[in-house]
């Protein structure tokens, strides 16, 4: 595949603008050489502004997600692509959130273009723990961890009960939940279910991951030790 195709295909322009980007010598090999859009080389030896190419596939980023942003693509307002360079929205395949938080939860969202990844973690068959923290309206009464953990809680229009869920206690209003499914507003509903009232929610962990000294807003790709880490 020509480079220049090569490089529109990964999202950093259209044709015509990574044609430019060639022109200005922006497009070099590992040792700085400046490369022509015509040039034969490989992925893995082309540099923009001296940084190495995304991979062509299998793209996994973390992303801190603030409070009010969406993760459609479709809301007029505020959404995460707005917080990732453009290159993720317009590679060919483009980056999805895996899974979504709502517009009021931060924390932890990955985001990749590898459907079977995609799948695997959000799939409740494979169990991976989502963590989250919530802030709660209302002091916990004590009983709600067992009622969670029973597997036999029936959500409001909900044909199925949710798997069991372990609640932690963290201070009179503010409890840890980790989960293995992601329905609608789960925690949310989980809460409202049980009397009380979510105020706040933040996903801390997802698998073995957390987002370290990622601040909000923040997002770095994610490499094989992460993955590991993952499941
Ligand atoms: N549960 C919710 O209620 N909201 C989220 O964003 C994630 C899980």
């Amino acid at each position: 595949m020509k480079l220049v195709r090569l490089i529109a295909n990964l999202g950093y322009g259209s044709r015509k603008q990574v044609a430019l980007m060639f022109r200005e010598g922006r497009i070099t090999d590992p040792d700085g050489e400046v490369l022509y859009a015509d040039d034969k080389v490989g992925h893995a030896d082309v540099r923009i502004d001296g940084e190495p190419l995304d991979p062509p596939a299998g793209l996994v980023l973390m992303l801190h997600k603030p409070t009010g942003y969406t993760c459609s693509t479709r809301d007029p307002g505020r959404i995460v692509f707005d917080l990732l360079p453009p290159r993720f929205r317009l590679r060919s395949p483009a980056l999805s959130p895996v899974g979504r938080l709502d517009r009021e939860t931060s924390g932890l969202l990955l985001m990749t273009d590898d459907g079977a990844l995609l799948h695997r973690i959000i799939s409740p068959k494979s169990k991976l723990a989502k963590v989250y923290e919530a802030r709660l309206a209302g002091d916990l009464r004590g009983d709600e961890g067992a009622t969670f953990a029973s597997g036999g809680l029936m959500l409001e229009s909900e044909t199925t009960p949710l798997a069991p869920a372990t609640l932690q206690a963290l201070a009179p209003r503010h409890a840890r939940l980790s989960l293995t499914e992601g329905r609608y507003h789960q925690v949310r509903r989980m809460f409202a279910a049980v009397g009380n009232h979510v105020e706040a929610l933040h996903r801390s962990r997802i698998g073995g991951l957390e987002l370290g000294d990622l601040g909000e807003g923040q997002w770095r790709p994610l490499h094989a030790a992460d993955l590991d880490r993952l499941f």
